[in-house]
């Protein structure tokens, strides 16, 4: 499937759910959000017959996503009924990880491939300041339980705020060197009704990597965490794993954008910033053909968001386009 620019679209990310049990400064007020009523929320046979129906047009890759698609229940079974539609190749989760221990085994034994934690700090104090909830959170029992139940490559999400957990950058970039994880620097996009968070936060990834260069030289890595996603790796060498950095805010990737998002209540959405969706999720429950508005949207995608503009399309936090 080729968009209207040529992109190969194989890359589905799916959100479960617009809940979650953290409140990151960045992503969600403390008081959460209007919550979508539980009827609009698509169920697990729903997104599963959309899958089915889109493989054929080449989707391959799929991301569960939120919210936190942890805390939905049996998200296991999810995982195991995506995994016998055919041709899809490959799937991932993205996660604040805090139910990972638990839930690492069974996802694993589902079918889950790989795994993106995202953590902001490596200090107990500082991760409930920055997400706003205390549940005991610890990236490195996380990672572990992950990487103990087979699920990789492991990817570690850092969102780099000034002043807040950018004296940890060097930190972060240690554990690459003992752990086969792949922690990658994400600039902060001061995006939606986020007030707390302004530019005056974001922290340029050159500045990111001249503080990774604190521990040591670092060089170009295209092994196999580099992908078709937009992150750019290096390697401290002789490093178990690597170090990457995503650039939303200086840079853009849309030439290369290879994906396109299912909202949890079943909408289609081809840009992340971009307005542009078409509802899925009512042709589904009429019992209509999802092919048809799969290539219309793809004939729609635009061709570059406006991020950089700050025209961001009425989005109010990342978590209700699964990030
Ligand atoms: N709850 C899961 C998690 O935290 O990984 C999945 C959803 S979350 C919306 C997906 C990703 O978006 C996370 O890695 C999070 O750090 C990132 N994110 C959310 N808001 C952001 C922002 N304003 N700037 C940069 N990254 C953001
Ligand atoms: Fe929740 Fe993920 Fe948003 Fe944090 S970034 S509030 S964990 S959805």
């Amino acid at each position: 499937m080729q968009d209207q620019f040529g992109r190969r679209i194989e890359y589905l990310r799916i959100s479960v759910t617009d809940r979650c049990n953290f409140r990151c400064q960045y992503c969600m007020p403390l008081e959460g959000l209007p919550w979508l009523p539980k009827q609009e929320i698509l169920r697990y046979e729903e997104i599963t017959e959309i899958v089915r129906q889109l493989a054929p047009l080449g989707l391959r890759r799929l991301r569960i996503t939120g919210g936190e698609p942890t805390i939905r229940p049996q998200l296991a079974t999810l995982i195991s009924q995506l995994r016998a539609i055919p041709g899809i190749e490959d799937i991932a989760l993205s996660t604040n990880g805090v139910k990972l221990p638990e839930l690492a085994p069974a996802l694993a034994a589902a079918g889950l491939d790989r795994v993106n934690i995202s953590a902001d700090s490596l200090r107990p104090e500082r991760v409930v300041q920055i997400a706003r909830r205390n549940l005991d959170f610890d990236l490195v029992r996380a990672a572990r339980a992950a990487q103990d139940a087979g699920i990789g490559p492991i990817k570690i999400n850092v969102v780099v705020m000034r002043g807040i957990n950018d004296d940890e950058i060097a930190d972060f970039a240690a554990l690459t060197r003992e752990n086969p994880w792949h922690v990658r620097f994400i600039e902060l996009m001061p995006v939606g009704e986020l007030r707390e968070l302004t530019w005056e936060h974001v922290v340029p990834t050159d500045e990111v990597l001249s503080r990774v260069r604190v521990l040591g030289d670092i060089v170009p890595d295209d092994g196999p965490a580099r992908g078709n996603g937009p992150a750019v790796y290096y390697r401290f060498p002789g490093a178990a794993g690597t170090v990457g950095v995503i650039t939303p805010m200086t840079h853009t990737y849309c030439e290369r954008c290879n994906r396109v998002r299912l909202t949890a209540d079943g909408r289609l959405r081809t840009c992340l910033f971009g307005d542009h969706e078409v509802l899925l999720r009512d042709a589904l429950r009429n019992g209509e053909p999802l092919a048809p508005l799969f290539v219309q949207a793809l004939a729609e995608k635009p061709k570059e968001h406006e991020l950089l503009q700050m025209r961001v399309g009425g989005l109010r936090a990342l978590s209700q386009v699964g990030g």
